[in-house]
């Protein structure tokens, strides 16, 4: 109802619109020389061309003119003249006379011409009320609806409804979303499931006394999946559903967040049961007073409002409120105290049969070919979230459809991780000296990794560039990154250095390149780690650096620049040398021990220019001890 007045508003106002137009054009001022020339049609033979008031007064004194048609009230005019310039043919002619020109008259009737003043046409009646009176008024009055309804539309930024929620808020949604969409996170799920349950018959809960949670905090990075439970929530509850950023309620002007969380609540309990759905919850919830400065005015007031609105609704009355951050750390404490956010579900990136049911979910309806293997590509992807596998399955497709196939097979499938790891590929590159040393540097990053001990296996050795790198060496990811041994850690660092260490064997120290810049800065940074956050260093057991801001924790964190945190620093850097070091003369005596095999993988790789796992691992075989890979290869180092 209330979207017909509106579009009959919308109909009068453009109405109005055309009518001032018109109005404008007929009772103004200034009549546009359009009308002018409409009107003298019936005096008129040829196009009206123009004429300055000076050349009009010449052509008078001349005897050239002859009728003059005043409009205007005498501010414009059209004559017929003839001169030998016009070729002494009859022209109509139109000149702008400037004001104050009173004597034209005079002039005029001096020189006998033929002259007449057509008055500006009547306004209507009708015309005149609606200018004056009715479309003002339909204006008025039409900005105050929009003004008072913009919030509907989630607008929100009119004036007028600053202080309202943006929520998006739909009353039984269809987000198409439903709870078999979801996999790989089947705690979550389950939590939610049964939040649904409580939805759809509160009474079985209430009967016994159960009191269901009024908050709930997703956690986890991002595209695990968050907002994919909070739309099959309110999908399969059926319940009323707002949804809302927490970066929504951050508003530049005191007040207006907090403002704008008292009407969410509003909403939502005069809509209960319901779901209310915050993302990026941090925005609003960080801890207060953290700012610089004293903190922020602002946010605090909004977020004290929702600490404020939690408490406030009653238990059971069936508003949940469901808030999704992947930086729990940063929230302020009293958002996670028992009666506002005291349930916390963890999401995190699916294991591997996590990945699975993740593509098998996104494959459902793909035409994928039989010699697509979703377990291999599950195998392939640790460290992927929900959404990168979808944009993985989604990659695939294009790809599909720009070589023309009308099914996905397995190659655009690897096209497609390659390009989500390591970038979109680049042409190969020509053979030249470079090219041969890329392929001895990417050899040696093999040779290591296969050599060494718990270290991953190779996938592929490719000479076609992808993202910033020339070529690249793949390993098929361990399932578990998060539990690495010293041992792990070593053969990375060392793998990481072999790249190097053969362009300098095979090429001496002068032709090392730029190439292995990256490598430098992944093997220092595992390096500084197992020193400041592993205590795998002589330094011992002891966390040195916190994790996420690299502060060097003693010392320097309670006394900047102190003798004490300078003496830490100094240490630190020695071991991460040491470790580098002994790291650097492993991979040179790896790459110096398997140099004939590198440079026949070399010869080979520069002809196809990728080489799988399984072939590079057949070569070595032939000369080296790789059933052994179990040997320890790795021992103390001091
Ligand atoms: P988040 O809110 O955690 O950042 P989303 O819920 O927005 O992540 O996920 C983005 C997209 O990734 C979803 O629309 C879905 O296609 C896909 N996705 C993420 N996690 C899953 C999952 N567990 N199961 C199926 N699809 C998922
Ligand atoms: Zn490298």
């Amino acid at each position: 109802m209330k979207n017909i007045i509106k579009s009959i508003l919308a109909l009068l106002v453009a109405l109005g619109l055309v009518i001032v137009g018109v109005k404008k054009f007929n009772i103004g001022d200034f009549q546009s020389p359009e009308t002018i020339r409409n009107k003298s049609e019936a005096d008129q033979n040829t196009a009206s061309s123009r004429m300055t008031y000076g050349r009009f007064l010449d052509y008078l004194e001349m005897g050239w003119v002859k009728q003059v048609d005043l409009y205007d009230n005498g501010r414009n005019a059209q004559i017929v003249a003839s001169s030998p310039e016009l070729g002494n043919r009859s022209q109509t002619i139109r000149v702008e006379i400037p004001v104050g020109a009173s004597q034209l008259i005079q002039k005029l009737k001096e020189n006998n011409i033929n002259f007449d003043a057509h008055p500006a046409p009547r306004k209507s009646l009708f015309v005149t009320i609606a200018s004056n009176i009715l479309l003002p008024a339909i204006f008025i009055g039409a900005l105050i609806y929009f003004f008072q309804n913009s919030d509907m539309g989630g607008a929100g930024s009119s004036p007028m409804s600053l202080g309202k929620s943006t929520a998006r808020f739909e009353r039984r949604p269809d987000t198409g979303v439903t709870f078999s969409d979801i996999a790989g996170i089947d705690e979550a799920k389950a939590e939610f499931e049964e939040i649904v349950s409580f939805l759809k018959e509160p009474d079985r809960y209430t009967l016994v006394g159960a009191k269901i949670p009024k908050g709930i905090l997703l956690v986890g990075p991002p595209g695990t999946g968050k907002t994919l439970l909070a739309k099959a929530i309110a999908n399969e509850a059926n319940v009323p559903f707002f949804s809302v950023a927490g970066s929504e309620f951050v508003e530049m002007f005191i007040g207006i967040g907090a403002a704008r969380v008292r009407d969410l609540f509003k909403k939502a309990s005069e809509n209960a049961p319901c779901i209310v759905f915050i993302d990026e919850i941090d925005a609003v919830g960080r801890e207060r007073g953290a700012g610089i400065g004293g903190g922020n005015d602002e946010r605090e007031q909004t977020l004290n409002q929702l600490l404020t609105e939690m408490d406030g609704f009653k238990e059971n009355k069936g508003v949940i409120v469901v808030g999704a951050t992947n930086r729990v750390d940063i929230l302020d404490a009293a958002l996670l105290r028992p009666g506002r956010f005291d349930r916390q579900i963890t999401v995190n990136l699916p294991d591997r049969l996590g990945r699975l049911g993740i593509l098998k979910v996104h494959g459902r309806n793909k035409p994928l070919d039989t010699s697509v293997s979703l377990v291999q590509i599950a195998n392939r992807t640790p460290g992927f979230s929900g959404a990168d596998l979808a944009n993985l399955l989604n990659e695939a497709a294009i790809l599909a459809t720009r070589y023309k196939k009308t099914l996905i097979t397995n190659n655009e499938v690897n096209e497609a991780v390659d390009r989500i790891i390591g970038g979109i590929a680049g042409a190969s590159m020509e053979d030249t000296k470079n090219k041969k040393l890329i392929a001895y540097h990417e050899v040696g990053h093999a040779i290591a990794g296969s050599v060494l001990k718990s270290h991953d296996e190779v996938e592929k050795i490719t000479l076609t560039p992808r993202g910033g790198a020339k070529g690249l060496t793949w390993f098929t990811p361990e399932e578990d990154q998060s539990l690495l041994s010293r041992s792990a850690l070593l053969a990375r660092i060392i793998t990481a250095l072999a790249g190097r260490a053969t362009e300098q064997v095979v090429f001496g120290d002068a032709e090392i390149t730029t190439g292995a810049s990256n490598d430098l800065q992944q093997v220092t940074n595992l390096a500084r780690q197992m020193v400041t956050r592993f205590g795998m260093s002589n330094i011992g057991p002891i966390a040195l650096e916190d994790e996420n801001t690299g502060q060097v924790f003693l010392g320097s964190s309670m006394n900047p620049g102190s003798e004490y945190a300078e003496n830490i620093a100094d240490r630190i850097d020695t071991e991460v040398c040491k470790i580098i070091n002994y790291c650097e003369q492993k991979a040179i005596e790896i790459v110096s021990d398997n140099r004939v095999v590198i440079d026949l993988a070399v010869e080979q790789l520069l002809d196809v220019e990728t080489m799988d796992g399984e072939k590079f691992r057949e070569l070595l075989s032939l000369y080296t001890l790789l059933p052994n890979k179990k040997l320890p290869y790795i021992s103390k180092f001091s």
